[in-house]
């Protein structure tokens, strides 16, 4: 949970509060953030341990309650998104679980867009209803539809902007309207965007949701999510969900995130620069057909992304000749972007969605989502973006060799 201390920091841009917010130092004044690998806590009396299980005495229990590392890095994201409180959980999945059925019950309604990360879609399209739940999922970049699927009460609204892997932009204040109309509250899967180039709760949105395995760690060693909200929310409905059914994120991992926090917004802002730089080359390249990247104007929601998003993002997709021999051709050619459906890594990396993260759905679903068999998606690193495009090239080459 999260507390405000009163401090400078309320002017601090977000490079130094990812330096200098949320550490809770022990008497030894260590300068790094320590790390409480402790699963218990010990109490001075049994008077005093029984005082905490009436909750007249607000202390750490157990480390599936709270965790002194695991509550710096939530006092950080929260600081770092402008939520009042914020819960730490195993998996970026685990906070999208959480959050969805800690909220919901048998008998609601939720509606989420269609272009959603693989186990997302599972969740709303499949376990939901086994629950049920109604769920509804629409075309996210139609607002019509949005319109038509919220005129009935709704308890949720998932969405995804930018969307998994062909990076539609949802308007997230336009949904938040219609959503809010029906008594919904709006979920925002964060993660594409990261928080230092979208805040979804200023747009109208009432929980954001990370996996934190992405650009927060930032450098492939660790699974985590996180969920942000308001502390009323995050206490009364998120908390006893994920205390009691075991959600919690270990304090290892907490303190591999908060190191990665430390750089985030020095590691985005240089990998965006060289998303920018690979998508402008890959446009003009022979034998690539297409180019999918918020950043340039020839994205069919470029507008839209400007306005909500303050930078375009770490990721690309384009479509190659050839469909998915074309595809196979160009990612085996590679020799520095390595092969890997993970995202947000310091490292670059490709995926082919329709033979990897997009293969368990429907045809007729994956050409809806615009998911072609040459298409590939990429997560853009910190290399040099000369070796980068030294890289593509071979990718090229191998697309265009008769
Ligand atoms: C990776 C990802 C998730 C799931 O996170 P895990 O940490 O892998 O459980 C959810 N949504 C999006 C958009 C993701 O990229």
């Amino acid at each position: 949970m999260t507390h405000h201390k009163s401090s400078p920091s309320s002017s601090w841009h977000a490079a130094t509060r990812l330096l200098h917010t949320g550490i809770e130092r022990t008497p030894y004044q260590e300068t790094s953030e320590p790390l409480f690998l402790t699963s218990g806590f010990i109490y001075d009396s049994a008077e005093q341990a029984a005082a905490t299980f009436r909750n007249e005495i607000t202390r750490y229990q157990y480390s599936r309650f709270g965790n002194p590392t695991v509550a710096s890095l939530e006092r950080k994201l929260a600081d770092l998104e402008g939520a009042e409180a914020c819960i730490a959980t195993s998996t970026g999945m685990g906070a999208v679980f959480s959050a969805l059925f800690s909220h919901v019950k048998a008998g609601d309604r939720v509606v989420a867009s269609r272009a959603l990360f693989g186990s997302c879609h599972w969740i709303v399209a499949e376990l939901l209803p086994r629950y049920g739940i109604e769920s509804v999922l629409v075309n996210g970049t139609e607002l019509h539809e949005w319109e038509r699927a919220l005129s009935k009460p709704t308890a949720a609204v998932l969405l995804e902007s930018p969307s998994n892997p062909m990076l539609d932009i949802l308007d997230i204040s336009a949904i938040a309207e219609y959503a809010h109309r029906v008594g919904a509250l709006v979920m925002v899967d964060n993660v594409f965007a990261s928080p230092i180039y979208q805040k979804p709760l200023s747009l109208g949105a009432d929980v954001v949701i990370y996996s934190c395995t992405k650009h927060i760690d930032g450098q492939g060693r660790v699974l985590g999510g996180a969920v942000l909200s308001t502390a009323e929310w995050i206490k009364n409905t998120l908390q006893p969900f994920t205390r009691n059914t075991g959600n919690s994120l270990s304090p290892f991992n907490a303190w591999v995130m908060m190191k990665g926090l430390e750089t985030l917004s020095l590691r985005v802002e240089a990998m965006t620069r060289n998303t920018t730089i690979l998508a402008d080359y890959l446009a003009t390249a022979p034998g690539v057909l297409k180019v999918r990247y918020p950043g340039r104007t020839d994205h069919p929601q470029h507008a839209l992304a400007m306005r909500q998003m303050s930078g375009s993002g770490t990721l690309l997709a384009f479509e190659v000749q050839g469909g998915q021999k074309g595809a196979f051709a160009f990612m085996d050619a590679l020799k520095l972007i390595a092969i890997s459906n993970n995202l947000g890594d310091a490292r670059s990396l490709v995926t082919h969605p329709a033979t990897t993260t997009h293969a368990k759905i429907s045809d007729a679903e994956r050409a809806e989502l615009g998911i072609t068999e040459g298409t590939i998606r990429c997560s853009v690193g910190l290399e040099d973006s000369r070796d980068l495009i030294a890289d593509l090239e071979r990718g090229v080459e191998a697309l265009t060799r008769k």
